[in-house]
C-alpha cells in the first residue's frame, strides 16, 4: 500500500467520526462529480462523501466524467488530472468551452508549481497532490461550495407594525423608512430577535456591543433613547423600560400608557428619564472611571 493508502485506512478508523460528528447539525448537500480511476482511491472518496450527505456520481475515466458533466449539473467536480483517456486539465477546458462554470477541485499526483498554476489558470477552485487526508478534501470541498454558493438570505424579521430586513439592512415602521446608525439596527435587530423578552443591559452590551463594559450600562440606556426617538410614530412605543432590569420589545400593556405617548422630544428621556438623564450626564462630563479612555465607550 502507498502513502494514500496508509492515510486513508487511518482515517476511516478516526478522523472520519471526527468530521462527521461535528456536522450533525448540519449535513453536508450538493451534488458531487467524483472522478478518479483508482478505485480505491474513488470508493473512499465517494463512500466518505455520501456519508457526510452529499450525494455522490462516481466516474472512473474522462469520457464519462464529460457525458455525465454535460448531462446534469453538480454543484462541484473532484477531478483527478491523470485519466486512462482524457486528462482532468482538457475535461475543464471543454467544460469551460461550453460554458460550464462548475467548480472543480483537481485530484493528482503530480506536485510541480506548473501543474498547480495551471490547473488555476483553466479555472479549477483547488488543487489537491496525492497522497492527501480525505479531512483535509473535505474542508475544502465545503470551502468551495460556500463560496461558490449565494449565501442563504437572512430572514426578514417583524414586530408589530415594525420590519427589519436583515439583506438590505432597511428598518420600517408601519411602511416609512427609518435610518439607523449601525449600533441602533444592531440593538433593534436584538430586541427583534428575542421579542417579549426582558433583556438586560448585560447582555444587550455583550450581544451588541461585543464586549464587557465592566458594568457600566450607561451606553444601552443611551442608545435605547436614540431608537425610541427614531422609531417614535402614531404607534405605542415599543420598546419598554423594565425598572432595575432592562428592556423589552413587546406591545404596551392595557393601560400601561397612551399611545403615542412616549415619543421622546429631543433632549429629554421619556420612561427611562431618572437614569438616562443621570448616564448621559455621565458619559458626556465625566467620561469614566480611572483608567478609561474618553471615547471608548463608543
Ligand atoms: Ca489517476
Amino acid at each position: 500500500m502507498n502513502g494514500a493508502h496508509t492515510k486513508l485506512t487511518d482515517f476511516s478508523r478516526s478522523a472520519f467520526t471526527a468530521v462527521c460528528c461535528d456536522d450533525v447539525m448540519t449535513p453536508d448537500d450538493g451534488n458531487l462529480l467524483v472522478v478518479e480511476d483508482e478505485l480505491f482511491l474513488r470508493k473512499a472518496v465517494a463512500a466518505s462523501l455520501r456519508f457526510l450527505g452529499f450525494e455522490v456520481t462516481a466516474a472512473e475515466n474522462g469520457a464519462d466524467a464529460l457525458r455525465l458533466a454535460r448531462s446534469r449539473p453538480f454543484d462541484l467536480l473532484i477531478l483527478d488530472v491523470m485519466l486512462p483517456d482524457i486528462d482532468g486539465f482538457e475535461i475543464v477546458r471543454r467544460l469551460r468551452g461550453d460554458g460550464n462554470q462548475v467548480p472543480v477541485i483537481f485530484l493528482t499526483a503530480k506536485d510541480t508549481q506548473d501543474d498547480k498554476v495551471t490547473g488555476l489558470t483553466i479555472g479549477g477552485d483547488d488543487y489537491m497532490t496525492k497522497p492527501f487526508e480525505l479531512e483535509e478534501l473535505v474542508a475544502r470541498v465545503r470551502t468551495v461550495l460556500r463560496r461558490s454558493r449565494p449565501a442563504a438570505p437572512e430572514p426578514a424579521l417583524s414586530f408589530a407594525d415594525l420590519t427589519l430586513d436583515q439583506e438590505t439592512y432597511e428598518v420600517r415602521r408601519g411602511g416609512r423608512l427609518i435610518e439607523l446608525s449601525p449600533t441602533e439596527f444592531r440593538l433593534l435587530r436584538y430586541f427583534m430577535l428575542n421579542p417579549g423578552r426582558v433583556l438586560t443591559r448585560a447582555q444587550l452590551l455583550s450581544q451588541v456591543w461585543g464586549y464587557d463594559f465592566g458594568g457600566s450600562s450607561t451606553v444601552v440606556s443611551t442608545y435605547v433613547t436614540y431608537l425610541r426617538r427614531k422609531l417614535a410614530s402614531d404607534g405605542p412605543n415599543l420598546i419598554h423600560t423594565q425598572r432595575a432590569v432592562g428592556f423589552s420589545l413587546r406591545l404596551p400593556r392595557p393601560g400601561e400608557e397612551a399611545s403615542p405617548g412616549e415619543v421622546t422630544p429631543p433632549g429629554q428621556v421619556g420612561a427611562d428619564k431618572p437614569e438616562s438623564s443621570a448616564n448621559q450626564t455621565d458619559q458626556r462630563r465625566r467620561p469614566g472611571r480611572p483608567g478609561r479612555k474618553p471615547g471608548e465607550l463608543r
